[in-house]
């Protein structure tokens, strides 16, 4: 039988249908979490780099990769997360391994570049990053952190994050793993009762500075960044603080667990993007410690009130133009996609498509909720199925990382970077007009008239 069928439904492969869904279209039963179909290619990083782009904020430690000198580069200053102080994580070190180690083993050169950076740089910490070969060659990293630790007299953490075993989220476990060994190493005494940790928030542009802000606002004292603009001392006593708030669903919550499950320290899923979420986490904090101060919530309101409005006349202004554009959404963590779907609804624009690459079942049930009928649903995209989907839905904007930007620039529509390259801050009050600004200024941009758009052609295919 001869029928003609949708660029999007000719171009996704047998294995991959069941890791998309539309919203409104039967039941979701999303395959997800799962290891990348070898063959259809992925936007996903590997173990390694999702290990790096959790740890790399600490800003006094060390990070040394342990590998050839192209995993380094590949991570080098990934997040390009701010600092308030010493700047030693943007600088990326490696064993730079080659073939002879690879034959003779690279434990006597990870001892010695260990060694001579610990002595240069007087890290408060270093981070040992296992790579693909390290895991091949099977190179004792354990042992060679514990001897260059105790005689250094630092913490040396391995970082057991070979790209090939799994996925990204694999790389947090670990990242995880590696931090859990520093806390509850530092007395948390002179922690006052009201007081924080904050998971998930990896400082770009400056965020995680804004976030604090408000917390100072309403008497609430942030013990340790969990892991923008961190330091290992904060960390060491974070199992000092009365709550966890976590940010990012995949990135900080094996640690946020393993804190709850060791010191009883309780957290909550929090975010700091867009208007109602941004509010929503600063509620739920004044709520959770209202008992022991009882105004809380009322300075916290105050807070809300003030910054709003200032917010929204200008929002209203900026959506004028944007009422009715398209967007979609592809991030690493779904967790973002939700503040983001509010974002673009207070700027009067519609999610059509959104994905992630480490979404769980509970992720895509939240976003099946909460999309409009025949959103597009995708774990772990690759760029033939996202540049299909787009055409397809003949979207406007395209909000995602650096892997994704060619993809819209490619087909010839705005893109809005809220990954790791961007340099401006859209967290927070102050963040959603960033980010509102950004929106528009690329959705509208006078270029998108110069650039043929793509049109989808339906392919026509032959069944039995
Ligand atoms: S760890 Fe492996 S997959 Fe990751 S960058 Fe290095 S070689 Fe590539």
């Amino acid at each position: 039988m001869k029928e003609a069928i949708g660029l999007s439904e000719a171009t996704i492969l047998d294995e991959r249908k069941r890791q998309v869904h539309r919203t409104g279209q039967g039941e979701l039963d999303l395959a997800c979490n799962t290891d990348s179909l070898a063959g259809a290619v992925s936007q996903r990083a590997c173990v390694f780099c999702g290990s790096r782009v959790v740890l790399y904020p600490i800003a006094d430690a060390l990070h040394l990769v342990h590998g050839p000198i192209g995993c380094a580069v590949y991570t080098w200053d990934i997040r390009g997360a701010l600092s308030s102080g010493p700047e030693l994580h943007r600088l990326s070190f490696s064993t730079d391994l080659k073939e002879k180690d690879v034959i003779f083993g690279g434990e006597k050169k990870l001892e010695a570049a260990l060694n001579e950076l610990i002595d240069r740089h007087q890290p408060k910490a270093a981070f040992v990053y296992s790579t693909c070969i390290v895991g091949l060659i099977g190179d004792d990293l354990e042992a060679v952190c514990r001897r260059v630790g105790e005689a250094k007299g630092i913490p040396v953490l391995p970082v057991q994050s070979e790209g090939f075993k799994g996925n990204k989220r694999e790389g947090y476990k670990a990242a995880c793993n590696a931090m859990w060994k520093l806390v509850g190493t530092a007395p948390i005494d002179d922690i006052p009762p009201l007081s924080v940790n904050i998971l998930g928030d990896f400082n770009l542009a400056g965020e995680i500075w804004m976030v604090r802000e408000y917390f100072q606002r309403m008497g609430v004292n942030v013990v340790a960044n969990v892991t923008g603009d961190g330091r290992v001392h904060d960390i060491r006593r974070s199992h000092g603080a009365k709550l966890n708030l976590v940010q990012c669903s995949g990135a900080t919550m094996d640690l946020a667990k393993m804190m709850k499950d060791e010191y009883g320290i309780p957290f909550i899923r929090v975010s700091y993007l867009g208007i109602e979420d941004m509010a929503d986490s600063l509620y739920q904090v004044a709520d959770f410690f209202q008992d022991q101060d009882p105004t809380i919530v009322e300075r916290t309101a105050e807070l809300v009130r003030s910054e709003l409005s200032q917010l929204m006349p200008k929002l209203a202004e900026l959506r004028k133009d944007l009422e009715g554009k398209r967007v979609a959404i592809y991030v690493g963590g779904a967790f973002k996609a939700f503040s983001l779907l509010k974002a673009f609804r207070h700027l009067g624009m519609q999610v059509v498509l959104v994905g992630s690459q480490t979404g769980t079942k509970e992720d895509y049930e939240e976003l099946e909720r909460i999309t409009d009928p025949g959103t597009i649903i995708v774990d772990d995209a690759n760029p033939l199925e996202l540049s299909a989907f787009i055409k397809e839905k003949g979207v406007d904007l395209f909000v995602g990382g650096v892997k994704e930007r060619p993809i819209a620039y490619k087909l010839g529509l705005g893109f809005c970077d809220h990954n790791h390259e961007r340099k401006i801050a859209l967290a927070g009050f102050e963040g959603m007009y960033n980010f509102a600004k950004e929106v528009h200024l690329s959705a509208t941009s006078p270029v998108w008239r110069f650039v043929p758009r793509r049109e989808q052609t339906p392919l026509e295919v032959t069944h039995g």
